[in-house]
């Protein structure tokens, strides 16, 4: 069989893909905030997950199909789990559940029924009691670690805090949110002028992970339990007996459940789930069919991302009719100029929904979509709102095909499409939307990581004349900054600090600021290794950035052009002028293990002026030696060390016994003394 891509291509969309599902994992897991549906995820998943299986010398150390979950956040204390906490693999269809069966029937020696059991869309979950007594709770985490967060689960009051027997047993589950109280918490949320929840899930994980059990205990979690670990120990032979078991113990557990022998009895179950689970308190996801015999499931084992005896069948999302009024366009960073539908404001799965992106032109022509269609929508994932198809009998007489437009809604000059590419752009380079744009990015965390310089704050100094580009960025001064709104003397202050701070960033976090096409931060960390500085980059030959292991053709492609451009020439000298270092800091080099033993596993936090070092910089090097950097000193820091001025943190600090260090301190070490 020919293969679908060229092991080129190939290289670069793995990396693609990588870079970007590691970004939503991370706004999903960490922030609580995605900003792709489920579904478009899976999607993305599944495209990545079949390259890897084409190309496996593709496969890297991060990809999200060698993870489980991803979600550790700074604030809460690390629990190894006693076994991993794995994650589920996924079907979308009856034949991908046949595929299922057939492969657990050959693996299987003994007879075994499917259990099949509602997916509850909540944040998973293990309890640990101990004599009867709750002891400890913890969050998934990356699978083998995760978040001890014991006081916010005492505060829901459905978990029991000692159990009906004096058993010691891990219990795993998933908390969630009920429809109702996260319509209510949304509402408050938004008359309180805060953001909103995307969903009942992440509406649960931002409430068991915030770090006040105040909170949690005012949101009305609840949830519900199906894993037992070691069932042997409990005399349970099978799924069923366990839920059984669990449940006789005082824990909630859903009853929805029912066993089957036949995958085509399953699909009918899965079918009843779909229609009643609008009418259901909690969300569900899907239906999970697992093999009931525990015996048959050691039998078959797992991988090392998720069992082989259970699957997950996700629910496709639910849909709902509306009417397109409008198509608005907007600029991105790279010139590329994206659709969104305006519609009639109409509810669907949770919420009403009036925007939904139309991605690219493409899309509009394909489903010709236009001015007053009726159309079908739905939520991706419960999330993100997506048109699907119009309703053709619904189409009024006088309609007419879409008019793309030609022309760029912020600057008015002529779009046009870069090679075979569908997106619609606007080169010129003096686009102000695009310009903001690049700033956003610019500063943004895996770039300069500018503190306080957020999407927003940046619209602001657009809005004020100050910024026009990066450069200006170098120029601002407190005084500038003081007059704007939202902003005070301190905060002033403080930006135009975390502006020179990045100053000092290593090379990469520039390469991969300036949003070169193709260029992540992991490509941009492998150009600033190889080539130490700028000047070198800069020079280097399409040949000699090919050179590079793990970089292609179009990644060197796009590289050597970029610098090829005098503008991009223009901007390098200008920032280099503005005192930004252009070299290559070298802070995941060799480790010494001596300094390193130091700070393993040490929760440090840095504060005050630092005259040596950048934060960012500091900070990677401890975490290059093992420590942990956080924000502010709590119970748990082991080390706070403090610049000039240090001011609440230091008084914590002397407050909590922590130990404090001064930066003449932290250098001895550094160097070995
Ligand atoms: P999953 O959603 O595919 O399902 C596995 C999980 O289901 C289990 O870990 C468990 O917590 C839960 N579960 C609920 N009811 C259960 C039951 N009765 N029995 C057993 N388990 C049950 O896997 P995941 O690893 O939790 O999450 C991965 C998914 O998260 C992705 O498939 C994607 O849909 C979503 N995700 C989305 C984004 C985004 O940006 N939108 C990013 C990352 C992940």
């Amino acid at each position: 069989m020919s293969k679908a891509i060229n092991f080129e291509e190939a290289r670069v969309k793995v990396e693609e893909l990588v870079n970007e599902l590691n970004q939503y994992s991370y706004e999903y897991y960490v922030l609580d905030a995605p900003t792709i549906s489920d579904q478009e995820y899976d999607q993305r998943y599944r495209t990545l997950l079949e390259i890897e299986e084409e190309y496996p010398e593709l496969v890297k150390g991060d990809s999200p199909t060698q993870r489980v979950g991803d979600g550790l956040i700074d604030g809460f204390q690390k629990v190894e789990h006693s076994s991993q906490m794995l994650s589920l693999d996924n079907a979308f269809n009856l034949e991908e559940l046949k595929e299922f069966d057939q492969r657990v029937k050959s693996l299987a020696d003994h007879d075994f029924n499917y259990l099949a059991e509602m997916k509850i869309d909540g944040l998973a979950i293990v309890l640990r009691y101990e004599d009867g007594l709750l002891v400890q709770a913890a969050t998934r985490g990356d699978g083998r670690v995760g978040e001890n967060v014991t006081e916010n689960i005492r505060a829901i009051a459905a978990i029991p805090l000692r159990l009906r027997e004096n058993v010691t047993a891990e219990i795993r589950g998933e908390i969630y949110l009920p429809k109702k109280s996260f319509v209510q918490l949304n509402e408050e949320r938004e008359s309180e002028g805060k953001d909103t929840f995307a969903n009942p899930r992440n509406a649960a994980a931002g409430t068991l992970r915030n770090l006040n059990p105040k909170i949690t205990a005012s949101r009305n979690l609840n949830g519900f339990f199906y894993t037992l670990v070691n069932p042997e120990n409990y005399g349970v032979q099978s799924q069923e007996e366990a839920i059984e078991k669990i449940s006789s113990w005082g824990l909630r557990t859903n009853s929805d459940y029912r066993k089957f022998k036949q995958i085509e009895e399953v699909w009918d179950f899965i079918e009843e789930a779909n229609e009643k689970r609008m009418d259901l308190a909690y969300d569900i996801d899907g239906v999970v069919i697992k093999i009931n015999q525990l015996a048959v499931q050691e039998e078959i084992g797992m991988t090392v991302k998720s069992p082989r005896w259970a699957i997950a069948y996700k629910f496709k999302a639910e849909e709902a009719i509306t009417k397109i009024l409008e198509i608005e366009w907007t600029v991105g960073r790279t010139g590329v100029v994206t659709p969104t539908a305006i519609m009639n404001p109409v509810f669907v799965a949770g919420s009403t929904v009036q925007r939904a992106s139309l991605h690219n032109v493409d899309l509009i022509k394909e489903r010709d979509i236009r001015i007053g269609d009726t159309v079908v929508i739905h939520k991706a994932g419960d999330i993100i709102p997506e048109v699907l198809r119009v309703v053709l009998d619904e189409r009024p007489v006088d309609s007419e095909t879409y008019e793309i437009p030609s022309h760029c809604p912020a600057c008015g000059s002529e779009l046009t499409h870069l090679e075979d590419e569908v997106a619609l752009r606007c080169i010129n380079p003096a686009c102000p939307v695009q310009a903001q744009e690049r700033m956003i990015h610019f500063a943004s965390r895996n770039a300069m990581n500018i503190d306080g310089l957020g999407e927003q704050r940046i619209r602001q100094l657009f809005a004020a004349d100050l910024l026009d580009s990066v450069v200006d960025l170098y120029e601002i001064e407190s005084a500038d900054l003081i007059e704007l709104e939202r902003m005070g003397e301190k905060s002033s202050k403080n930006l135009v600090r975390a502006i020179t701070d990045s100053k000092e960033n290593s090379l990469e976090r520039l390469v991969f600021g300036l949003g070169i096409r193709h260029v992540g931060s992991n490509t941009a960390r492998l150009l600033a290794a190889e080539f130490k500085t700028a000047e070198g980059l800069m020079e280097a030959t399409y040949e000699d950035v090919l050179a590079i292991d793990g970089i292609g053709e179009i990644i060197a492609d796009s590289v050597v052009s970029f610098f090829k451009n005098e503008d991009a020439q223009e901007l390098m000298t200008e920032l280099a002028a503005h005192g930004l270092n252009m070299k290559y800091l070298d802070t995941s080099g060799p480790v010494d293990e001596a300094i390193a033993s130091v700070f393993t596993d040490k929760t440090i936090v840095l504060t005050g002026r630092l005259e040596h070092f950048s934060r960012n910089e500091l900070k990677a090097q401890l975490e290059d030696y093992g420590a942990k950097v956080t924000g502010s000193v709590s119970g748990n820091t082991d080390l706070l060390i403090a610049g000039e001025s240090a001011g609440s943190k230091l008084t914590q600090a002397e407050k909590l016994e922590v130990e404090v260090w001064n930066e003449a301190q932290l250098m001895e070490v550094l160097a070995g003394e």
